[in-house]
């Protein structure tokens, strides 16, 4: 195949896999270029995911199996696009590539992170706790290698890791490298990043130890997040019997993200799950302004209201406060419907943050259009470039791979045109 007729994919996440996996097994090389040193995107961070309900291992492990068993996709992580030029069928694109300082020798073992004497907080499970500075994001990641982060590694004043390694894995000169692409089309997959709970003065400002995010939720359920999955709570790993979930935490406010984010209703429901499942005692309490369950979600919906531990309230918080002595959560919320102030205290509470597309704050260099919000503007797009999934608008992960497969489309089609 001509170099020209390759396919560029930026980001690495489920819309960004499923475009480059749906190219190549058409018949199409496609690059990936991941920022991050592992692919998987948001859903590798999650516990499970609805409406099925599976680990996200279940839809990331295909496709990278997909991956690796095609000559035709091939991927850059620790990657960014510095420069698009060009047109439709002949797009030149520069990919900055950071140093891993670790090599393909990297077998995983484990062994630099004993070493590494120092840590920094673990971004993969939103600080929830420490990892090491040579790391591996989780026990599934892809690829299953290793990497050292340069913004805390102390480099060959310290070198302990390199010592370590039987296998020279270790290259503490890696440099930063550019690599230039001759693609047809370029696919904008950058996904999105939580809304940050610091904004919110009024829930807190991210300064109440017990009040976490709905991300660091899906991390604290999780098997391979920073309690093995038991749901306790930070500030003392107390197990969480009476939980409340905050909805559209800074969502649906002009001051904050005038847009639904589609996903946190179904969210915390299914999170409401992973309490009531590991603690049979517990009882939840969801405070919400509208419960949006699109489409067929409105019966998982009614699924988990049947539960008498599980409670919904329409009302808006309008003050969180913490209980110092006992580390509890005081809400003052107005119940609409009930037309009084409830006054409660909960263990923990879980704020239903929004999404935020991730070109908000990182714009794709070239030229390129975004919504106010930060979403990628869909009718300023040259021909030959595509957005797809959570860069595009909020949405879950079966819009976003259904998007990603019709972009697959679309892309091939850049190509032919261009032959
Ligand atoms: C609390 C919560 C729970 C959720 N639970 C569910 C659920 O149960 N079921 C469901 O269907 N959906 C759920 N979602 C939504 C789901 O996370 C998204 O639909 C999904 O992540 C979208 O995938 P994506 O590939 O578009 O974006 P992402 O998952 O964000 O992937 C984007 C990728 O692009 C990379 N990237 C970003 N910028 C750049 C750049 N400049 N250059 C290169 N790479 C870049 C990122 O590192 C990332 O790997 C949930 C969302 C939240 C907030």
């Amino acid at each position: 195949m001509a170099e020209n007729k390759k396919i560029l994919i930026i980001g690495g996440g489920m819309s960004g896999l499923t475009a480059a996996v749906e190219t190549a097994e058409a018949g199409n090389d496609a690059v990936i270029v991941e920022k991050t040193p592992f692919l998987g995107g948001r859903v590798a961070q999650l516990n499970k995911y609805f409406p099925k309900l599976c680990p996200p291992n279940c839809g990331l492990e295909i496709n990278f199996k997909r991956i690796k068993n095609n000559a035709d996709v091939t991927f850059y992580t620790l990657a960014e696009v510095e420069k698009i030029s060009g047109e439709e069928g002949n797009y030149n694109v520069a990919v900055k590539l950071q140093p891993r300082f670790i090599n393909d020798n990297c077998t995983g073992c484990n062994a630099c992170a004993e070493a590494c004497p120092v840590e920094m907080p673990n971004e993969f499970n939103f600080g929830l706790d420490k990892t090491k500075t040579a790391y591996i994001a989780h026990n599934q990641a892809f690829p299953f290698k290793y990497a050292i982060d340069a913004r805390y590694c102390k480099g060959k004043a310290c070198a302990k890791c390199v010592d370590a390694c039987k296998y020279n894995a270790i290259d503490l000169d890696m440099k930063a490298e550019t690599v230039n692409l001759n693609v047809a089309s370029v696919v904008i997959a950058t996904g999105w990043d939580p809304y940050d709970a610091g904004n919110l003065d009024i829930l807190g400002g991210g300064k109440i130890k017990n009040v976490i995010t709905n991300m660091q939720m899906e991390r604290l359920a999780s098997p391979n997040g920073p309690t093995s999955g038991k749901i306790l709570r930070p500030s003392d790993n107390k197990e969480v019997k009476n939980i409340a979930f905050v909805q559209c935490a800074g969502s649906r406010d002009e001051n904050h993200l005038p847009y639904c984010s589609y996903i946190c209703c179904m969210a915390s429901l299914k999170q409401a799950t992973y309490l009531r499942e590991q603690y049979p005692d517990s009882k939840v309490r969801i405070f919400y302004i509208d419960i949006r369950t699109p489409g067929r979600y409105e019966q998982f919906y009614w699924k988990v209201k049947e539960d008498p531990n599980v409670t919904l309230t329409k009302g808006k918080v309008a003050k969180v406060a913490e209980d110092t002595a006992t580390g509890d959560v005081e809400l003052v919320v107005e119940d609409v419907l009930a037309g009084k102030k409830i006054t409660e205290k909960y263990e923990m509470v879980v704020l239903a943050t929004g999404m935020v597309p991730s070109t908000k704050n990182f714009k794709i260099p070239g030229d390129i259009s975004y919504t106010n919000d930060g979403f990628v503007a869909m009718s300023s797009l040259k021909k030959g470039i595509y957005a797809v999934g959570t860069a595009k608008n909020p949405v879950d992960v079966a819009k976003s791979v259904q998007e990603a497969t019709g972009v697959a489309i679309k892309s091939i089609q850049s190509a032919r045109r261009s032959k």
